[in-house]
């Protein structure tokens, strides 16, 4: 099997990248680990920023986005008993956000990929990535217990924290950079009406919670957590209760409840591997850099990642620009280091750290927050970062 593209993963990225290399005429092959029943099963992101709106566009892939998304000019944030709101697009010139599930668009991007007869293997095993430095890099994989080999050009490593991309990379090579913090998110996803028609960020002494949603009759709520709590010991009443504590009346007495569709914890992190290249292969998304969900930036980098690598493919295979390869991982890393910056600041801005924090830091908590909430360039500082900063150009 040959291709010029092989991309590992099929999630966002690999599915955004598979597609719109297809459109600029390149040929990839996709390969995913899990069936896509599973793919789509998993519950995550659900804010997207204007930049990645504009880049599903460009890949075609946009109809039902434009039609069933719900776009967001403002948010809100409760902090100290103080309600207020963060007018988005009054703040940063015009820009909004987009309120779309990843579940949605990784389904259009499947569709996509369907209808356009693009190879895609879902269910392969044993994906091993061969010659990442030589001329003619290789993959390897299993798919039905025969064993396969896809010759490429290039690989695109878009296989997610957990993938073999990233451990492909032989040890001391990639620096590593990492921030553990010492609570997860309970994310609880339900049939309801959102409590408020923009998503609420709240910093609370019992702890953070967001009001996010998916739909105008889908919500998706999350609670601040200590890291050793177990989803087992959250019953649907709990949440909710735990949620009304952690919200001021008016906004407590809105709230819609019913039974969880999902329920799950994840832990927070921040890691970067540098470079996100190593020869032939290019680390995309999550493979090479997770945030805390806190400033809604993990699928938003990941197409950021896309952009630049389908622009400077793009350019390779057109232009013979071979020199462009080398730019991406430091294009995409000055990007991808101020979402990290974002997701960090927003962490620290808005959660209770306990026992985690000492007094002094405590304080600067505080301080930030008395002065991001309340002048005008702290503000605007939140708010042009939230939207997403703009791409570089590839030239
Ligand atoms: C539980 C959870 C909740 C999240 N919530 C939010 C949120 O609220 N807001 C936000 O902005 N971001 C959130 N994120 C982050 C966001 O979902 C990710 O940033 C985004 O999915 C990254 O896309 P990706 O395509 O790079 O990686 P993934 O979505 O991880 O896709 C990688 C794909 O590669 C496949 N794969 C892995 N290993 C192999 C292999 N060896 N061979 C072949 N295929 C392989 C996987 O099965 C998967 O389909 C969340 C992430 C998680 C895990």
């Amino acid at each position: 099997m040959n291709t010029q593209v092989a991309i590992i993963g099929a999630g966002p990225s690999g599915l955004l990248l598979g597609q719109l290399l297809h459109k600029a005429g390149i040929h990839t092959v996709i390969l995913e680990r899990q069936p896509p029943e599973y793919v789509l099963g998993r519950i995550r992101a659900g804010v997207l920023e204007q930049g990645t709106v504009d880049l599903l566009r460009e890949a075609g892939v946009a109809d039902r986005m434009d039609r069933e998304g719900l776009v967001h000019e403002g948010v809100e944030l409760l902090v100290a008993g103080r309600r207020q709101r963060l007018d988005l697009k009054g703040l940063t010139g015009g820009k909004t956000v987009m309120v779309y599930g990843q579940t949605e668009v990784t389904r259009d991007l499947m569709q996509a990929r369907d209808a356009s007869g693009a190879p895609i293997i879902y269910s392969a095993s044993n994906v091993q990535l061969h010659e990442l430095k030589g001329e003619r890099p290789y993959v390897t994989f299993e798919k039905d217990g025969k064993a396969h080999r896809l010759e490429c050009d290039y690989i695109a490593g878009c296989d997610g924290f957990h993938g073999v991309s990233r451990k492909s990379i032989p040890a001391g090579v990639l620096k590593e950079y990492e921030r553990v913090y010492p609570f997860g998110w309970l994310g609880m996803l339900s049939d309801t009406p959102p409590v408020n028609h923009e998503l609420i960020y709240a910093h609370h002494p019992r702890g953070f919670s967001l009001c996010s949603q998916r739909s105008q009759t889908r919500s998706r709520y999350y609670l601040q957590v200590p890291l050793d709590e177990r989803v087992e010991d959250w019953s649907d009443e709990r949440f909710w209760n735990e949620l009304k504590a952690r919200l001021p009346e008016d906004v407590a007495q809105q709230l819609v409840t019913g039974p969880a569709l999902e329920k799950s914890i994840a832990p927070l992190r921040s890691l970067v591997v540098e470079p996100m290249q190593y020869g032939h292969l290019f680390l995309v998304g999550d493979a090479a850099h997770i945030v805390p969900p806190t400033g809604a930036k993990g699928l938003n980098l990941a197409a950021s990642d896309v952009n630049y690598l389908y622009r400077i493919l793009v350019k390779v295979y057109r232009e013979g620009r071979i020199d462009l390869l080398q730019q991406y991982s430091p294009l995409a890393l000055r990007r991808v280091w101020k979402g990290e910056r974002f997701s960090w600041f927003m962490t620290q801005l808005l959660h209770d750290f306990g026992e985690h924090k000492d007094a002094w830091d405590q304080k600067m908590q505080e301080a930030d927050r008395e002065y991001f909430l309340t002048s005008p360039a702290g503000l605007v500082n939140i708010a042009e970062n939230y939207v997403g900063l703009p791409y570089e150009e590839v030239a």
